[in-house]
């Protein structure tokens, strides 16, 4: 919607226009650059007396000093309504199959498409009466989208108490028909949709509180899971190396976790790794459903190839929609891949403004960008008592896998959770790469903290004896010191280390994981005695070999109690020999 404030463009460097304006100029505002018939999609980023400096959403070549920019009053959106589930949008929320469709896979730039085109029709059914008080975040019915009732809310940004004088009755209706209309204290009507516009970056709080997070989100990862879990409403990130495993961990995580939406940000990584995202996705089906998984995921996805400035705004897009299927009271997982190249794009941004630059020339705000963005997490309770959830996790790239850098450190100082992946792990194929040594998490897991702890101190020593073993060498050692290594090796073995590529062993329900785990602390906190170094080495081998077994598809016909009488029958042999001895 066009303002009539007009302005020029009186410099351009980049994807930063500085343009000149008659009249008074909104922080956040968009602005369309007209350039012919191309009109150009920004942001006003900085105002400045009769200057306000635009970041541009689009290729800027051929954008020249003088060219008319239009302000519109109204702060970066998206539409939220139901329609999403199943879409894949770039980071203006433009849907990306219709753009592969009719514009080749990326669309010409100052072509905007709808999200949630105008004439579709959803089955609407009410769920208040008129004389009914409502406020804003408060159910007026829903409609059925994919698996899910999606819920038509309140629209967030009408504050108050209203009273319900009219209410749609059963039927079909397009985005186009009024559903309600709502009158407020001083008697002034207001008309609602069954979609709505929110400005990505203000947080959605059409909610009652926010509760602590403490219940589990179960990934099926055995190493999270029980070692690094992750809850419901919490954060976490995952910093790794290149080709260390992040992307195929968080691939992992939309398939398994036990969230009911995934929210996929897609930003900035390699362009042929996204289009074979978008390629792949709808084809995987979803293990708990058997439906096709991107029934319940939307994706937001920006390439390397495309403007720097829309890396930022499709990390708001996805949070944003996020938001708002919680408000439902739905649980929502929200994966960035990967949040350095969003980093980036600040860090290009606040260059051309000519800002002073913090730590490796990245902006001084970078650390309250990525705070206030893991702090759209949560788990809240809505209106009408239920709860809903959002968790984040987000990927981070350094530069050789450097924790000590700006984006790593600050996105630590927030997180609930920390998955570090490490070359030598991924090197060593032991995947998922996540190094149980340097790794954390605040939550609480599902198996018993004292267990948990003996897990933990089993690999510390385990790693103390191996780095010894590489000053002195595997004679140089004593033969407990040796049992102590080999304990911490059959954990990370049998029960860390989970291929995912293997159709059982990719996913490990918590049942399962807490069966597990059980058995193999059992072993790790029992004394044997052994011949010497070779006989312990062959023994924990055939072990460890077993547990993997039973994490393949072979154990599916046998079961868990074959594998306990297994692995008790390998220990009462065990036990056998050593009284013999
Ligand atoms: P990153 O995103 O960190 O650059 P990727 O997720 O693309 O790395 O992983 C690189 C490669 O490592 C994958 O193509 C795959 O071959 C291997 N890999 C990563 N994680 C696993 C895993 N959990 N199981 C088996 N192979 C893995
Ligand atoms: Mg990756």
């Amino acid at each position: 919607m066009a303002s009539g404030r007009k302005g020029r463009i009186v410099s351009i460097s980049g994807n930063m226009a500085v343009v000149e304006v008659d009249g008074v100029v909104v922080q956040n505002e968009v602005a369309y650059i007209l350039h012919g018939d191309e009109h150009l999609k920004s942001e006003v980023i900085r105002v400045k007396g009769i200057r306000a400096e635009l970041q541009v959403y689009e290729s800027t070549s051929g954008i020249c000093v003088g060219e008319e920019v239009e302000f519109t009053d109204e702060l970066l959106s998206v539409e939220l309504g139901p329609g999403l589930l199943g879409q894949v949008f770039d980071g203006l929320q433009n849907p990306l199959p219709h753009i592969a469709e009719k514009h080749g896979f990326f669309l010409k730039r100052g072509i905007y498409l709808e999200a949630l085109p105008k004439d579709w029709e959803w089955d609407f059914t009410p769920q208040v009466q008129r004389g009914d008080n409502v406020r804003a975040g408060d159910r007026l019915g829903s409609v059925p989208e994919k698996m899910f009732n999606h819920a038509i809310l309140v629209p967030f940004n009408l504050a108050g108490s209203f009273e319900v004088v009219y209410i749609a009755e059963r039927g079909t209706y397009s985005f186009k028909k009024p559903i309600a209309r709502l009158m407020d204290a001083g008697g002034r009507e207001h008309e609602v949709y069954m979609k709505q516009v929110w400005p990505v970056k203000a947080p959605i709080r059409a909610y009652a509180e926010r509760l602590k997070p403490t219940e589990p989100l179960i990934t099926k990862m055995r190493i999270i899971d029980s070692l690094f879990p992750v809850a419901r409403g919490g954060t976490y990130c995952i910093p790794g190396p290149f080709g260390a495993g992040k992307t195929v961990l968080q691939q992992l995580t939309s398939r398994h976790a036990e969230a009911d939406i995934v929210i996929i940000a897609a930003c900035g990584e390699r362009a042929g790794e996204v289009v074979e995202t978008l390629k792949t996705f709808p084809e995987l089906t979803d293990p708990r459903t058997g439906k096709p998984l991107s029934d319940r995921t939307v994706i937001i996805c920006n390439t390397s190839s495309m403007p720097v400035a829309a890396r930022e705004s499709s990390v708001y897009t996805a949070v944003t929609i996020a938001e708002y299927y919680r408000q439902m009271g739905l649980n929502v997982l929200l994966l960035a891949d990967s949040t350095s190249r969003w980093a980036q794009a600040m860090r290009e941004m606040s260059g051309r403004l000519e800002e002073i630059p913090g730590e490796e020339a990245f902006p001084a705000y970078l650390e309250s960008r990525i705070a206030s963005f893991y702090e759209r997490a949560g788990l809240v309770r809505l209106n009408d008592g239920t709860t809903g959830s959002l968790t984040i996790g987000g990927t981070v790239s350094p530069a050789g896998g450097n924790f000590e850098e700006p984006v790593t450190q600050a996105t630590l100082k927030v997180v609930g959770a920390f998955h570090g992946l490490s070359r030598e792990r991924s090197d060593a194929r032991r995947y998922p790469a996540i190094d149980p040594l340097i790794s954390w998490s605040k939550y609480r897991s599902f198996i018993r903290g004292d267990q948990k702890d003996d897990g933990h101190k089993i690999l510390d020593r385990s790693n103390e004896v191996s780095q010894m073993m590489k000053v002195v060498g595997e004679e140089g050692i004593s033969l407990s010191d040796y049992v102590d290594y080999l304990k911490g090796e059959f954990f990370d073995f049998a029960y860390l280390q989970q291929n995912a590529f293997d159709p059982v062993d990719e996913a490990t329900s918590e049942e399962r994981q807490s069966y597990l785990f059980n058995i193999a602390h059992n072993i790790m906190t029992s004394e044997f005695e052994f011949e010497d170094k070779a006989d312990a080495l062959h023994w924990f081998q055939v072990l460890r070999q077993r547990f993997r077994t039973w994490n393949s598809e072979e154990w599916k016909e046998a079961g868990f109690d074959r594998l306990e009488a297994d692995i008790l029958s390998i220990l009462a042999d065990k036990r056998k020999k050593e009284q013999h001895a």
